[in-house]
Parts: C-alpha cells; structure tokens; sequence
C-alpha cells in the first residue's frame, strides 16, 4: 500500500501548511473569469512560462480535473511556501505510488530571474502553475470544502496536489 491522502495531509502541516486536506477532485471549480483577471489585474501575467497565457485554459485544467479522484488542498501563508509545498508533496506522493500526482502551487514562478519566454523552461520537474492560472476559482473551491478565504491580498495562500 502506498502513502495516503491523510499521510500526505499530516506531513503537508509539519512543512508549515496552516490547513491541509483531502478533498474530492470534483469539488475543485474552474471558472473563465479568474483567466481575465489574470490578464487584465496581474502584474505577473505573461512574464513566465507557468503564468496565463503558457499556463492551461480553464477548460484544459477541467478536462484534466476529471481523471483525478482527489486532492490534498492546502493553505499556508506565504505563496513561495505554497510553491514549496506543492513541490515536495508531490514528490512523496510519487515515491509512494501515485504516478499522476501533481502538485499545483501559488502565484507566479520565481525560479529564474528573468523567466526566458524563448526558451522550454529550465527546472519543468520544479516550476509549476498556481491554481489560478489555471483558471481555478480558489475562493469557490475553499468554500466548497468549509473553509473560507479573505477576499483581498491579505491572507492564506492555496495549493493542491492532484491524486488519482
Ligand atoms: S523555472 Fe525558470 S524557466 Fe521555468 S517557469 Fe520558472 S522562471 Fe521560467
């Protein structure tokens, strides 16, 4: 038997998640708009290879979303450790069977300073798309498992890791 979804909750809030939990894939909401207010709201939008418009469209991310069955969502409060959570969750969750495990962080990458758009991107097994490029409604998909999140740029930051 492979890691649990529980295992890798627990271990989520001994790296310094704030709330971690296993949730149903098909509680995760995709929505057209958070793209727009990617495009037209973020300072971020197009200056690196995980952000839109290189990220996935929202009805690539839905398309996807239907070959998992669950996820760990986590909360932490800064997004690069969001980023780093999402990293090292998804590699145990490899490590302990589950092949398709994939770790979606927060905010733009800041691996590289500056991203080279011309170029495939040079850490592909580290950088990887927040849940918002993505076209992830975050605040719908935190209501929908009882938590709640501030609307403004004050508060916890989100992260998923996908699991089948
Ligand atoms: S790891 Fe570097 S090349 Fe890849 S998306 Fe991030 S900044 Fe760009």
């Amino acid at each position: 038997m492979g890691v649990q979804p529980s295992e890798l909750a627990a271990v989520a809030g001994e790296l310094g998640a704030s709330v971690a939990r296993v949730i149903p894939a098909d509680s995760v909401q995709v929505a057209e708009w958070v793209r727009w207010k990617c495009r037209w709201g973020c300072p971020h939008y197009g200056s690196n290879l995980v952000c839109p418009p290189y990220a996935p469209a929202p009805g690539e991310t839905a398309r996807l979303l239907r070959e998992y069955r669950e996820a760990l969502l986590f909360l932490a409060d800064q997004s690069w450790r969001v980023r780093y959570l999402a990293g090292e969750l998804e590699r145990l969750a490899l490590a302990g069977g589950h092949p398709a495990a994939f770790g979606m962080g927060a905010g733009p990458c800041g691996l590289c300073s500056p991203c080279d758009l011309a170029a495939p991107c040079r850490h592909p097994h580290t950088a990887r798309p927040s849940l918002e490029a993505c076209g992830i409604d975050v605040f719908s998909t935190v209501a929908a498992n009882g938590l709640e999140l501030p609307c403004g740029p004050e508060g916890p930051r989100v992260g998923l890791v996908l699991l089948r």
